[in-house]
């Protein structure tokens, strides 16, 4: 079938129209998102199997519980369901002529029933485990590499390209319409034989050539049918190139719209206030923050609105390069906005800067949502007047009805809890001045390193700061894993901490969608604890439900050690300062994402006294976290070994960089910050982790290009443009917001 339309646009026939493709299937494919042609031809292998590299079945003993991803080749001997009704496994032996393995379903058993026959020829890839003393496999990826009911065998044999055979995930729903690898693979074939010749090459040609890159037909018929490892290698590097450059055309875009054509504010950047302030704190500055208080100083200075990212470590000092940052808005007659992610943070942040600023004549507010009608609205006059120089909130700040007298500087603080939207809302409540509107500077700090790749691309429209250096005399925190059954001694220790003068937290896990049930627990455990474990103790409780006053009272007394122990949900998990704290327990730290597990340690470890870090987990984990390798590809493991990885990581650093990148690399990068949030394309190839030198040279040419070509007007970059138009209509006003 040619196509009779313009060259390009036969991309977009819906898949039914390839061969092997009926309603039944293209519906199917249609609830996993896949509906054009184009849509098929980006859905890229999940691995490959290289058949020359596979174990012979003989050899899996000695591969028994050795946490190693091994793949083998052999027939269907036999097959059976076990158990009964509602427990159901199906087993099938499999054999080469070097021996046997069982592998062993617990879901799907009635799928499986019915897919093999005997002497079907498979690939299975997984982990090998013992039963009764012979390799197991348990879950196996299996991918059918003869014996198919649809067809015969005799055609499969050009999809088996010198042995490397491209494996794609498949699902039930998939299966049940025999799209399994195999018949994934075949469909792909299809579809390239009818449509590769129509896919245009986006990329501007001396942008590919600078870069070596093959052309972009060559790399899709190779990511599906490599004919060897280096066109599989050159095929990956392509299109890692294309994706990762898309996402920096975006943010080149962006940047250009945020910062190079707008007009900000001049300040002057020589601030009595902001002196008075660093003479009078009872410490000096570390290097990093003098460092860092200097690229925002020559921000600020210049006529261009400012796009920072502060980035720093908790307990790095942020809040105090914010404080400076602000003073000399201030000092400059503007106003200043401070928003935080949590009512307790915003609170605590209020109170942190009101005690910096007493000596200082800086009018400082604060506007969280559910303050009294009246003092909201003296509030809200307050800052609209001009005469609140600095106002400390929660997202309250940027809802309507809130308007700035003369905004000129912005920090948001834990920046990872926000959106790009609301970052851009935020400025727009920038001056309108007598020429137009002038846009405020803009800091962006975040507790949470990001890895430098991951800061590329979600800020990559920011200038990057990073104070790499905590203030000294810090002890480096100790961190354990306690089980239930240890839960006594856990209890000893509190108490020995206690007497001897520390505080301790006690952290529940908030989930949102069981956040009623969440609370029982820790309502429950602070009634057990505060009358059966810790009856001569002040024990506190904490909770996101509470009364703002009512937070505020309970985090002022644990501040003036009026409680000993704070029993909280996550809502402590960013900001608070307490230095006299030194114990964390986590319960349920299985529960927890890495990053958070690291900022709820950092809340103890501010002071000079050692402090400890306690993470309590069901006793299934206890025994298995220090032996954790890598992680592999068997959904049904992964949960597990996600846990398990999480928490050996949170033993072995402090480092919160390194666990950064571990939890990006564990989540991947759309849930590191939540896709939505981020506003990004997903990457469905490129790694942000292991792509670090390719994200390099795509940030290079996306940023010259629209350098040169802002509006992609030129001829050579008309592809590109029809690209954008096409396929990203909703980065378009990704675009347009900021
Ligand atoms: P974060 O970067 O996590 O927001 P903070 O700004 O809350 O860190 O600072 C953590 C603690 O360290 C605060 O008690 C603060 O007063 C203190 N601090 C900040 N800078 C220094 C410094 N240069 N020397 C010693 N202590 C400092
Ligand atoms: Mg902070």
């Amino acid at each position: 079938m040619q196509s009779q339309t313009n060259r390009g646009d036969g991309l977009k026939t819906p898949v039914q129209f390839i061969k092997g493709i009926g309603p039944k299937r293209a519906a199917t494919l249609d609830s996993l998102g896949i509906r054009t042609v184009h849509d098929l031809l980006y859905y890229f292998p999940r691995r490959y199997l290289d058949l020359s590299r596979v174990e012979k079945i003989g050899a899996l003993t000695s591969l028994i519980n050795s946490d190693e991803w091994v793949s083998v080749v052999g027939q269907v001997r036999s097959f059976q369901l076990m158990g009964r009704r509602f427990k159901q496994r199906f087993e099938m032996t499999l054999g080469d002529e070097t021996g046997t393995i069982q592998l062993t379903f617990f879901q799907n058993a009635h799928y499986f029933k019915t897919a093999f026959q005997i002497g079907d020829t498979l690939a299975v890839s997984g982990r090998v485990t013992a039963f009764r003393n012979r390799p197991q496999m348990i879950h196996p990826a299996i991918d059918r590499l003869s014996g198919d009911k649809e067809e015969g065998d005799d055609k499969d044999q050009y999809l088996k390209t010198a042995g490397i055979i491209s494996q794609y995930s498949s699902s039930e729903e998939l299966r049940i319409v025999h799209l399994d690898s195999k018949g994934i693979r075949r469909i792909m074939k299809n579809a390239l034989d009818m449509y590769l010749h129509e896919l245009d090459d986006f990329l501007p040609s001396t942008i590919g050539k600078a870069n070596n890159l093959i052309a972009l037909r060559d790399a899709i018929k190779q990511i599906h049918f490599p004919g060897s490892d280096s066109e599989l290698e050159n095929a990956r590097y392509r299109l890692k190139f294309d994706e990762l450059f898309i996402l920096q055309v975006l943010l080149a875009l962006r940047r250009k719209h945020s910062t190079v054509d707008l007009p900000g504010i001049a300040f002057n950047v020589e601030s009595k206030l902001a002196r008075k302030l660093v003479d009078s704190l009872p410490f000096t500055l570390t290097k990093a923050q003098v460092k860092v208080i200097k690229d925002i100083a020559g921000d600020m200075k210049s006529a261009r609105p400012m796009n920072r990212l502060l980035q720093g470590d908790v307990g790095s000092g942020k809040t105090i390069v914010a404080a400076v940052s602000m003073l000399i808005a201030i000092d400059n007659g503007y106003q200043a906005a401070f928003m935080a992610p949590t009512e307790i943070l915003a609170e605590q942040h209020f109170h942190t800067l009101a005690k910096l600023f007493k000596d200082l004549p800086v009018n400082v507010r604060l506007l969280v949502s559910g303050q009294k009608k009246r003092l909201r609205t003296d509030i809200l006059e307050d800052i609209q007047r001009g005469s609140a120089q600095l106002v400390v909130g929660t997202h309250a700040l940027i809802q309507e009805g809130v308007e700035f007298g003369k905004l000129g500087m912005v920090v948001i603080d834990e920046q990872h809890r926000f959106g790009v939207m609301q970052r851009s809302i935020l400025k727009e409540k920038g001056v309108v001045s007598h020429n137009g509107r002038l846009y405020p500077d803009v800091l962006v700090m975040t507790a949470t390193p990001i890895p430098r790749t991951l800061s590329l691309t979600i800020y990559g429209d920011l200038d990057v700061s990073v104070i790499d250096e905590l203030p000294r005399h810090r002890k480096p925190i100790k961190t354990v894993i306690r089980t239930e059954s240890q839960q006594q001694s856990v209890y000893d220790f509190i108490r020995s901490e206690i007497i001897s003068g520390r505080q301790v937290y006690i952290v529940y896990p908030l989930v949102e969608e069981s956040e009623k049930l969440d609370l029982k627990a820790a309502t429950e455990s602070y009634e057990f604890l505060r009358t059966k474990v810790f009856i001569d103790c002040k024990v506190g409780l904490l909770h996101g439900r509470m009364a703002p006053e009512e937070k505020d009272s309970i985090m002022e007394e644990f501040k003036s050690k009026k409680l000993d122990i704070l029993v909280a949900t996550t809502v402590v998990e960013v900001g608070i300062d307490v230095p006299n704290a030194s114990v964390m327990i986590i319960e349920h730290a299985e529960r927890f994402g890495l990053s958070q597990l690291h900022q709820l340690r950092g809340r103890v470890g501010r002071g000079v006294e050692q402090s400890y870090c306690i993470l309590m987990a069901p006793d299934w984990l206890g025994s298995k976290v220090r032996r954790i390798s890598s992680l592999n590809e068997d959904d049904d493991e992964q949960d597990r070994m996600i846990v398990e990885r999480r928490l050996s990581t949170m033993l072995k650093t402090t480092d919160g960089f390194k666990i950064a990148e571990i939890d990006l690399e564990l989540r991947g990068p759309g849930d590191f910050f939540g896709t939505r949030q981020s506003g990004m394309p997903e990457l469905q190839i490129a790694n942000l982790i292991t792509d670090g030198e390719i994200l390099t040279l795509a940030r290079k040419e996306a940023f010259a290009l629209i350098d040169r070509d802002p509006h992609l007007d030129l001829a050579a970059d008309q592809p590109l443009k029809k690209y954008f138009n096409e396929r990203l209509t909703g980065a378009r006003t990704l675009i347009e917001v900021s």
